[in-house]
């Protein structure tokens, strides 16, 4: 338990390098640094992080094929992701979503945001283990709690953390609707006010995966205008 968690981080501009690893070894990580994704990814074929930092603007391949080959890779896939964008840089964040980053920080950043912002990740994607309600069941679906896995009958689903998340939430409050405000409180933080087009694309990727047809959901109801409910 006491291992330092590692982060690898990508970023080409150095002193930006040495801050992101100065400020995050001060609070107890230990961070590797990468110039490029080619030479990160080299190194996960022989070992991986608990996080990635990507910066999105790199020579060579930029922040989102970083994270789609992370995605598509299934020792590396449901490790948390950040990006980092810098103000006033041209940043597509519905693609950084579909792509599956779990968070965004901007440059320039301040020694606690960042700090933060770790600190929250790190903590969401560890979720608790609840002892009485080791699984939910909801129709043929069955969330593993303890072990953090999905079953739609006896086939496993492959679900990103977030996708995980709101199955959840929605699970334990069945019957009941949920504003896309309060999933956004929930399953993203506080920092997410106002990003409700983040729900939905990321109800939308649920919804492939559990439902038998995703353009007639019997699982996942809209209530227009208000949010989601689970039936
Ligand atoms: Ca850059």
């Amino acid at each position: 338990m006491s291992l330092k968690r590692n982060i690898y981080v990508v970023e080409d501009e150095s002193h930006i390098q040495e801050l992101l690893k100065y400020n995050l070894e001060a609070v107890g990580y230990h961070v590797s640094l990468f110039l490029s994704g080619e030479e990160m990814l080299l190194q996960c074929e022989n070992t991986q992080p608990d996080m990635f930092i990507l910066d999105l603007m790199l020579p060579g391949m930029d922040g989102y094929e970083i994270l789609r080959r992370i995605r598509q890779n299934p020792r590396l896939k449901t490790l948390p992701v950040i990006l980092l964008t810098a103000r006033g840089e041209e940043f597509d964040r519905v693609l950084g979503l579909e792509l599956g980053a779990d968070d965004y920080i901007t440059k320039p950043f301040s020694t606690r945001e960042l700090q933060a912002r770790v600190k929250a990740l790190f903590r969401r994607s560890e979720l608790p283990v609840e002892p009485n309600h080791e699984k939910l069941m909801a129709g043929d679906i069955t969330i593993d709690l303890q072990r953090h896995e999905v079953y739609k009958g006896d086939r496993k689903l492959e679900l990103t953390l977030k996708e995980f998340e709101l199955l959840k939430m929605l699970i334990q409050n069945r019957g009941h609707v949920l504003t896309r405000e309060l999933l956004l409180e929930k399953v993203w933080g506080f920092d997410y006010y106002g990003e409700t087009r983040t729900v939905d694309v990321h109800i939308r990727y649920l919804r492939q995966k559990i439902e038998d047809d995703d353009s007639k959901p019997g699982y996942i109801e809209t209530v227009r205008g208000v949010g989601y409910r689970f039936i």
